[in-house]
């Protein structure tokens, strides 16, 4: 059995876990504000879903460990919200 690790830092995962909308990958995140935790990424609330979402810090794009920032390019410095923002694009209708 191979051990589940984080899509972010490698590291184990532990309960304090979440699944990233983009890459499907579990990273560490702190579900609960009052239990210190790892954050290797964030969660936001998505109006299309009307759900809480996850993003990785790979595919937010908050850490210099990208894989491929090039392709990447739209995520690269921007937070969650923005990521937020350009999920909400309408999409065009005939
Ligand atoms: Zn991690
Ligand atoms: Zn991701």
């Amino acid at each position: 059995m191979s051990e589940e690790l984080c899509a972010v830092c490698r590291e184990p995962l532990d309960h304090n876990r979440a699944n990233c909308l983009d890459c499907g990958n579990d990273f560490h995140l702190a579900l609960r504000v009052d239990v210190p935790a790892r954050d290797c990424g964030e969660a936001w609330v998505d109006d299309e879903v009307q759900a809480v979402v996850f993003g990785c810090n790979l595919c937010l794009g908050h850490t210099a460990q990208a894989p491929s920032p090039r392709r990447r390019r739209r995520h690269t410095g921007v937070g969650a919200s923005e990521v937020a923002r350009a999920r909400k694009r309408p999409r065009a209708k005939n």
